[in-house]
C-alpha cells in the first residue's frame, strides 16, 4: 500500500523539507534476505560473561569488545550481573559513549535476567529495571534502529541464540522495544541448519490467502516447511495461488464451520500424518461502538478471531496431532493490549488469544511443546487499508520506526518463533508494531 510520507521522506528535498520543521523521516527498514550476513557490520560486545561471549561469538558476527573505528551494527550488553539500581549506572555508563557510533539500522540487544530468577530482591528490582531502560532507549534511536531485551534464565544461555539471531539480524526489523524471555528448554538444541530451520516439518496456516497469512505461509516455506494453507471457500483462488507458489496444499475450509476443526484435523492426519507448526492468523474486524455493536458484529469477531482458534488448538493437541517438539504461534494485536476505540468486539478477541497462549503454556511445556502469540501493530494489508485516510496516517506514524510494518515483518516473527531452536520461548507475545505508542 502506498504511504506517501515514506516517499517525501526519502526523497532528497522532502527530506531536507522535512528536518527543518523538525518531522520524523521514516527510512526504509534493514529486513533480511537469505544469504546475507546477520548483521551489516561489527558486534560491539559489552561487559559480557564467559558463557553469554561464547553464544554471541557463535553467531559467526565480527565480535569487538571496543568501539571499532567505523562504528558499529549491533551492541549486545550483557547487564544479567547487576544487582541493585545502584549496579543499573552500567547502562549510561557503557552505552551512553557508543550512541553516536551506531550505524543506522543498528540493534541494541541488552541481556538480562528474568526477575523472578534473580536471587535478591533489589537484583529482581533492578533487573526489572532494565525494561524501562530499554524501552526508552528504543524511543531514542533513529534510522531504523531497535532496543529489545533478552531475559536468559540462568542455564538457558545456549537456548538464547536463537533470539539473539532473531533480534540481531533484519528478521526483526519492526520489532523494538520487547522483552524475550528464555528459559531452559526440555531437551538439548540439536545441530540447526539456521538457513532453514524448518526442514522437515509441516506446518499449517490459517487465512493464508491474504496479507500477513500469504506471507507467514511463503516465509515458513522459504525456512523449509511443508506448508497446508487454509482460508475461506470465497477465496479459493487467491488460496489456490499462494499454495501453488510454495508447494504447498490449499485447504478451503471456513473457520466458524461446525466441523472445521475436525476437517483440518482430518486431513492433517490422513496426508502428513500430523503437524508441527500450528498458525492462527485468520481475523476479521467488524468495528462499532459499544452504544451500536449489534449481536451479530459482536459474535461474527470472537467466532472467527477466538472460538474458532480455541477449537483448532483443541483439535491439534488431542491424540498428539501436534507432534512432540511441535509449536503453535497465535496472532493476537496491539489493541487486544491497549484497547481501540470501536474495537470492543475484536479487542476481546485478541486479548482472549493472549489468554489462551497464557492458559495453556506451562502443560505444553510439559509435554515438549509450545504456544506463544505475535501481537501486529499498524501492518500495510487490506484491513488497514479499509481504515479512514486520516487516521491510517496517524496510525503509521506513531510509532519509534515512525512507519508501518510490512507482511513479512509479523511473518519473521512467527517463523522465529516456531523453529525448534527457539524452544526456549513459551508463553510470549511479542509485539511487531515497531514500538507502537499503543498499549505500551
Ligand atoms: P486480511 O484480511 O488481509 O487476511 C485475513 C485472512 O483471514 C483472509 O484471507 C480471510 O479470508 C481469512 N479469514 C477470515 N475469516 C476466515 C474464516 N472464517 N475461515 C478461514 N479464513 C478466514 O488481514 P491481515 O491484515 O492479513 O490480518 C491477519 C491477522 O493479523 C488477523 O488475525 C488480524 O486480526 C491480525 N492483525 C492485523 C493487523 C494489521 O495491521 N493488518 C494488526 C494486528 C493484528
Amino acid at each position: 500500500m502506498s504511504d506517501p510520507y515514506f516517499r517525501i521522506a526519502n526523497s532528497a528535498l522532502g527530506r531536507a523539507a522535512l528536518r527543518r520543521l523538525s518531522l520524523p523521516i521514516p527510512v526504509p527498514l534493514r529486513r533480511y534476505r537469505p544469504g546475507e550476513p546477520l548483521t551489516d557490520g561489527p558486534v560491539l560486545l559489552l561487559n559480557a560473561a564467559d558463557d553469554l561471549a561464547e553464544v554471541v561469538h557463535s553467531l559467526g558476527v565480527d565480535v569487538h569488545t571496543r568501539t571499532p573505528p567505523n562504528g558499529c551494527a549491533a551492541v549486545v550488553l550483557d547487564a544479567r550481573g547487576v544487582r541493585s539500581s545502584r549496579e543499573l549506572d552500567v547502562v549510561p555508563r557503557l552505552l551512553s559513549p557508543i550512541m553516536r557510533s551506531l550505524r543506522p539500522h543498528a540493534r541494541v540487544v541488552t541481556a538480562g535476567l528474568p526477575p523472578n530468577t534473580a536471587a535478591t530482591t533489589s537484583a529482581a528490582v533492578a533487573q526489572r529495571a532494565l525494561e524501562g531502560s530499554t524501552r526508552s532507549l528504543g524511543r531514542e534511536l533513529r534510522d531504523g534502529a531497535t532496543s529489545n531485551l533478552v531475559q536468559i534464565e540462568p542455564g538457558a544461555e545456549h537456548d538464547a541464540q536463537s533470539a539473539l539471531r532473531f533480534l540481531l539480524s533484519g528478521r526483526s526489523a519492526y520489532v523494538s522495544g520487547q522483552v524475550v524471555r528464555v528459559t531452559a528448554a526440555p531437551e538439548p538444541p540439536a545441530p540447526i541448519d539456521w538457513d532453514r530451520p524448518l526442514d522437515s516439518t509441516v506446518a499449517l496456516v490459517t487465512g493464508a490467502a491474504n496479507g500477513i497469512g500469504a506471507s507467514i505461509a511463503r516465509v515458513l516455506s522459504r525456512d523449509g516447511a511443508q506448508v497446508v494453507c487454509v482460508d475461506t471457500p470465497a477465496q479459493n483462488d487467491a488460496l489456490r495461488d499462494v499454495a501453488a507458489s510454495i508447494g504447498g496444499h490449499p485447504l478451503s475450509v471456513d473457520l466458524t464451520d461446525s466441523d472445521a476443526a475436525d476437517r483440518i484435523a482430518a486431513h492433517l492426519r490422513q496426508a502428513h500424518d500430523g503437524v508441527d507448526v500450528v498458525v492462527h492468523n485468520a481475523g476479521i474486524t467488524r468495528d462499532k461502538t459499544l452504544v451500536r455493536m449489534d449481536a451479530d458484529r459482536w459474535s461474527s469477531v470472537l467466532d472467527v478471531n477466538l472460538t474458532a482458534t480455541e477449537r483448532l488448538t483443541e483439535a491439534v493437541l488431542a491424540d498428539g496431532l501436534l507432534r512432540e517438539g511441535g509449536a503453535i504461534v497465535a496472532t493476537s494485536s496491539i489493541n487486544g493490549i491497549a484497547g481501540n476505540r470501536g474495537q470492543t468486539n475484536y479487542a476481546a478477541s485478541k486479548a482472549g488469544v493472549i489468554g489462551l497462549v497464557d492458559a495453556l503454556a506451562a502443560s505444553l511445556r510439559d509435554s515438549g511443546r509450545r504456544i506463544n502469540a505475535v501481537a501486529p501493530g499498524f501492518i500495510e494489508t487490506r484491513l488497514t487499508a479499509r481504515m479512514p485516510a486520516f487516521t491510517r496516517e496517524v496510525a503509521r506514524r506513531l510509532n519509534s520506526l515512525g512507519q508501518g510494518g510490512q507482511p513479512i515483518d509479523v511473518a519473521e516473527t512467527v517463523a522465529w518463533l516456531a523453529a525448534p531452536a527457539t524452544a526456549g520461548v513459551n508463553g510470549q507475545t511479542i509485539r511487531v508494531c515497531g514500538q507502537a505508542l499503543l498499549g505500551a
